[in-house]
């Protein structure tokens, strides 16, 4: 096969989704909910397909989808984006992410990112012929190194791609260290792209703030989100990038030849959520985190320490103590042993040494799926 596809092998997501199929077991591996977003948000979606909303929608998305992002935006953040010149909806976060590394970097590009990294990010950095430059967040506590990001930094450094909240080890950066990297990035004179996916998703005294607030940050940062996570609908694939006007005009150029343009029907009920789900991102959160807590009760009682995530819908655990040294090989083990699914950090590393002994649990499933998943785990130990 063609050398840019090296990293596009079957994801370990639908490998460990399949095997929680076929062996009839709890899914904690691949990060989708397991119930839905609010009803309001459902029933617009079923209304504007009873309503013929079912042709290709604007390439841009269509206005009151952009009109709700930015409003979104500025309520939360105060950060301010023009609604018709510097948003762009896109097939999930994935397709803005990709669009927006295909857009500009060049075969023999440096991409820095931190290690470990959401799969895609690989995928398409090898398709755009870039080099991927790891920064370790590596465990067991998984906090970055700033030294060691800034001597990330070459003369090839064309891109820096942010994730925080951070998957897979639900680490959020603080700001301070927001700061720091935003005046490396700017000192640099780089281009950010930054995966904020899980924005809402954050616990305890955790906040989260747009890298693009930073002085310096906004004229070179495109902040990606999606609906996937905050509104429970990771299967309707509606995300956006917010940029200025020149960036998006070449990820749009981009976007238009992978996908044209993205779900219609979905835009709408998506456009109210943002509008109107502040309270029901609100509960969620509430909920995530006793979810949390539940799920890494069960995961100590069984002999594991994981580490409480400040963000996303995942947990970290070690595996040693239960005398395996390779994650990869638990997780497949895992489900022929007690019934159970959880995905393999070293997936995400080029450093897959780093990474192998932990194992990513998603705790985003109703309470008795947890009880019944720490029942089931409590047999190994
Ligand atoms: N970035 C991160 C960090 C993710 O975890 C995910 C999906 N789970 C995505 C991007 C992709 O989001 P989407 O489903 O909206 O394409
Ligand atoms: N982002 C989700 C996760 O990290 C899964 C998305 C996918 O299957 N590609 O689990």
């Amino acid at each position: 096969k063609a050398d840019r596809v090296r990293s596009a092998t079957t994801t370990i997501f639908a490998e460990m989704s399949a095997l929680a199929l076929s062996t009839g077991s709890i899914n904690l591996g691949q990060g989708f909910p397991d119930t839905d977003g609010p009803d309001f948000m459902l029933e617009t979606a079923r209304q504007a397909i009873a309503d013929g909303i079912n042709q290709y929608p604007p390439g841009r998305g269509i206005q009151s989808l952009r009109q709700a992002v930015v409003d979104h935006t500025s309520r939360h953040y105060g950060l301010h984006y023009d609604a018709d010149l510097e948003v762009l909806v896109t097939t999930g976060a994935t397709e803005a992410l990709a669009a927006a590394i295909l857009a500009f970097v060049n075969p023999g590009d440096e991409v820095v990112a931190l290690e470990p990294f959401y799969d895609s990010y690989a995928a398409s950095i090898d398709l755009a012929g870039g080099t991927r430059v790891g920064v370790g967040l590596f465990g067991p506590d998984f906090v970055l190194d700033l030294a060691e990001f800034e001597r990330a930094f070459t003369a090839h450094t064309k891109m820096v791609l942010i994730n925080s909240p951070h998957n897979p080890t639900g680490a959020v950066l603080p700001p301070e260290q927001l700061a720091e990297i935003a005046r490396i990035c700017v000192d640099h004179d780089v281009l950010v792209v930054c995966d904020e996916v899980y924005e809402h998703l954050v616990y305890d005294d955790a906040t989260h703030v747009p890298l693009a607030s930073y002085p310096g940050m906004r004229e070179r940062t495109v902040r990606i989100s999606s609906s996937g996570k905050t509104f429970s609908a990771t299967g309707w694939k509606i995300g956006w990038a917010l940029a200025p006007a020149e960036l998006i005009t070449e990820i749009t150029a981009v976007k238009q030849f992978l996908t044209y343009v993205s779900g219609a029907p979905f835009q709408p009920a998506i456009a109210r959520a943002l509008n109107e789900g502040d309270d029901w991102v609100a509960e969620l959160r509430v909920d995530l985190q006793r979810k949390r807590d539940l799920l890494a009760e069960g995961l100590r009682s069984m002999g594991l320490s994981p580490a409480l995530p400040r963000g996303t819908y995942f947990m970290t655990t070690d595996v040693r103590p239960l005398g395996y040294h390779d994650g990869l090989e638990f997780c497949r083990e895992l489900p022929g042993r007690c019934g159970v699914v959880a995905i393999p950090h070293q997936v995400f590393y080029d450093n897959t040494a780093a990474g192998a002994p932990y194992v990513r649990w998603a705790f985003c499933k109703r309470d008795e799926v947890l009880e019944q998943a720490v029942e089931r785990l409590a047999k190994l130990g």
